[in-house]
């Protein structure tokens, strides 16, 4: 079954949903290695996405998409405003003019994501980030799909990799962005952004679980 616009914005209501009940708990996680804002950040951001997607519910995937990484850009500000922006732009740009997708095209969508946030960020795996839960939810992800399971299914088990990959960034040292001041501090605290990625992952997972499913 084919992904539409309007399941792309389906997302996004969920994702803006599911971030702005887990504001206060990102906020936490950043309080202890960061400036206690990334809940803040990102529910600033996710509200003006949803007041600016009606001017583009018309419009092609590619576009509904960039004007959610460039909405973010310009509201959520810090590190990960830019990188999130980013991830969404060339998603966006991954998918430009398209009004329907397939299940592969949601893979390519997310590889460009993780691309984009690399270039812009440079971490690497282990490096306890928002790339310790992407790109281990894009491994998982394309281990299910060639596994034959639906793409609903193949996206729980890769927002179940993205939440595993958030816990795994605890006993990790921070070696990029504003975590990286603490140094051996920084070891023993959940990374925000790992886990608000586990967040988007899990509310696209939900999104096409009921799209598969008729809902
Ligand atoms: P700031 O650190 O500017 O206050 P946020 O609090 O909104 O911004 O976001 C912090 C999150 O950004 C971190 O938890 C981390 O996951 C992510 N982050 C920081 N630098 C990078 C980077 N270079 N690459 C990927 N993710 C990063
Ligand atoms: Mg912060």
């Amino acid at each position: 079954m084919p992904i539409t616009v309007e399941h792309v914005t389906h997302f996004l209501a969920a994702a803006a949903t599911l971030i702005h009940e887990r504001r206060d708990e990102l906020t936490a996680l950043d309080a202890a290695i960061g400036d206690a804002d990334h809940g803040a950040n990102l529910d600033r951001g996710f509200t003006a996405v949803m007041a600016r997607l009606p001017s583009v519910a018309d419009k092609d995937i590619g576009t509904v998409l960039k004007t959610t990484g460039m909405t973010i850009v310009s509201t959520v500000g810090g590190a990960s405003g830019p990188l999130y922006g980013t991830a969404f732009v060339r998603a966006g740009m991954a998918l430009a003019d398209r009004h329907e997708i397939s299940t592969e095209e949601i893979l390519l969508a997310l590889e460009a994501a993780l691309d984009g946030i690399v270039a812009r960020g440079k971490a690497q795996r282990g490096e306890k980030t928002i790339v310790d839960a992407l790109a281990p939810a894009i491994e998982a992800l394309q281990a299910a799909l060639a596994a034959g399971k639906p793409l609903g299914q193949a996206l729980q088990v890769a927002a179940d990799a993205a939440e595993a990959g958030a816990k795994a960034t605890i006993p990790m040292l921070a070696l990029k962005g504003r975590a990286s001041y603490l140094g051996e501090r920084s070891i023993g605290h959940q990374d925000p952004g790992a886990t608000s990625t586990a967040y988007l992952l899990r509310a696209l997972a939900m999104t096409c679980s009921r799209v598969e499913e008729g809902a």
